[in-house]
């Protein structure tokens, strides 16, 4: 597996004081964290959102205590109740903020990988704000191995920035779509500012001055800072790479493109009106474009407002307000015991390095103008291949080239296409799952799982996608590097990946 930091190649970012979750790098190669301050790397280094190499390892949560927004995006819905949606701005059940606690508590004993409390909703934390740092300073106070994160709309932003510092407050993040208020009414039909709502560009406009001053001030104290975009095709998806030179001139750490998520179930205005989201390879396109000037997050996974668990997995269920009250939690003990498993996971991470910079394969070049490849893989967390094909809820894609192995993004599928003989999908949904699956993978020319079923593997194959068993419990990086000579080798036929457009 490569280590390597999604990290600034430029100037070091500026070290958070006590807290301040360094996002942005993500993976870690010693190499790449090298420029980092200690404490900038010892945060990122178990921080799953900003460490892509640490999402394999590590859990995070959401706790929804904040169900007030201040402004209206034409993207967000905000509704409560929908266990089967995954995507922000929605919860099951709105906490308390000694609910949070207590949840956050039993979810750390629980799942002691978990290293991350996030509040992100279901509206802005700010417009909720004696809610969100009295949920902060329990936590503070009853788990303080735990990183706080905040993520909000910026508007309310320079008011609270004092108090996330003495919170110390890991990061921040800041939804940013837009510099320009023209671009920014076609985004947001009002903000609510000063008592009043104020419409089209001259709230957008409020909302971005808001948005800048906001950054600059955490950036000052040394507040490490991710920003967030949703990509609106014809809206602001030129305009992102723009919005991306400016918040990285001003220090941010990390940009996170988003691809838009609207449907018209979801009620949202750009839902109801057949705004389309943008394809995979649109995404990944703004993506480079902007990496340019400075780093991607490239896997995030868009989660609920009460997200918990790994990336790409919510054991939310596990942990509802009923379940929570029946639990006896001894949180010094379960300190401890998350310190041993801590300490466990970085021995198996020093391990997977030393193996990798061991292994035949990690130092296989392409030969110059070899196509690139894209290679899907299945795992549930280590850094290894360790997931069914027919029970992977996502699959990660990795591109190979000959400048080495790259990861690309997740791609969810609704259902897994195997979930065992009692509730397994049959007949015409079963079709209708690995059809999903296909098209999502419709850029990849091989899929690597733990084991792959025989219906699936011949749909696969007929889908000009190499399926293969062979990598079980390897590395992932090495597997997609030995899988992309083993094309090479074949001389597969490779696929236009600047023509994928779904
Ligand atoms: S939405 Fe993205 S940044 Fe936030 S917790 Fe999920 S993966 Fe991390």
């Amino acid at each position: 597996m490569e280590l390597k930091v999604l990290g600034q190649d430029n100037q070091a970012p500026q070290a958070a004081p006590s807290g301040g979750c360094s996002s942005g790098t993500c993976g870690s190669s010693e190499d790449g964290m090298s420029h980092l301050p200690d404490n900038v790397r010892e945060k990122v280094n178990n921080h799953p959102c900003y460490s892509e190499e640490a999402h394999h390892f590590y859990a995070r949560m959401h706790v929804a205590v904040a169900p007030a927004c201040n402004i209206q995006c034409h993207y967000c819905n905000r509704k409560y109740d929908c266990a089967n949606e995954s995507r922000p701005g929605v919860v099951s059940e709105l906490l308390s903020p000694d609910q949070a606690s207590k949840k956050v508590l039993a979810v750390a004993s629980e799942i002691p990988q978990m290293t991350v409390l996030g509040v992100a909703g279901p509206g802005d934390p700010l417009a909720n704000p004696e809610r969100t740092f009295e949920t902060f300073r329990e936590i503070a106070d009853k788990a303080p191995d735990i990183k706080l994160c905040l993520s909000t709309n910026g508007l309310a932003l320079p008011d609270h920035v004092d108090e996330i510092a003495a919170l110390n407050v890991d990061h921040v993040t800041i939804t940013i779509n837009c510099v320009d208020p023209e671009i920014g009414a076609e985004i947001y039909p009002w903000i609510f500012w000063n008592n009043r709502r104020i419409h089209g560009a001259k709230g957008a406009k409020i909302l971005i001055e808001r948005q800048q001053k906001g950054l600059e001030m955490l950036i000052e104290r040394g507040i490490l800072v991710k920003v967030n975009s949703v990509m609106i095709p014809g809206v602001n998806d030129e305009h992102l790479k723009e919005v991306s030179q400016i918040v990285k001139g001003k220090g941010a750490f990390l940009h996170n493109v988003m691809p838009l998520i609207a449907e018209k179930e979801h009620g949202t205005f750009y839902g109801v009106m057949g705004q389309r989201s943008p394809s995979k390879q649109e995404l990944s396109d703004l993506q480079d474009a902007c990496a340019g000037d400075m780093n991607m997050m490239r896997h995030c996974r868009q989660c609920r407002a009460d997200a918990v668990g790994l990336l790409g997995e919510d054991r939310g269920e596990e942990f509802t307000v009923e379940k929570i009250e029946q639990m006896k939690i001894d949180y010094a003990e379960a300190m401890e015991r998350r310190a041993n498993v801590h300490a466990g996971i970085e021995a198996h991470r020093d391990e997977l390095r030393a193996q990798q910079a061991e292994s035949d394969v990690a130092n296989f070049i392409a030969p110059e103008g070899t196509p690139a490849a894209r290679i899907a893989v299945t795992t549930k967390g280590g850094g290894v291949i360790n997931e069914h094909f027919g029970h992977a809820k996502e699959y990660l894609v990795y591109e190979a080239s000959p400048e080495g192995v790259r990861f690309i993004g997740p791609r969810k599928v609704d259902n897994a296409y195997c979930v065992g003989p009692d509730v397994c999908p049959s007949g015409d949904d079963k079709g209708t799952v690995l059809d999903a699956i296909l098209d999502a993978l419709s850029d990849c020319s091989a899929v690597l799982s733990a084991k792959v079923g025989i219906e699936p593997w011949s749909q696969l194959e007929a889908a000009g996608i190499t399926p293969s068993g062979e990598y079980a419990m390897d590395l992932i990086e090495d597997a997609v590097k030995a899988m992309y000579a083993e094309l090479i080798e074949q001389g597969w036929a490779a696929k236009d990946l600047t023509a994928q457009a779904v």
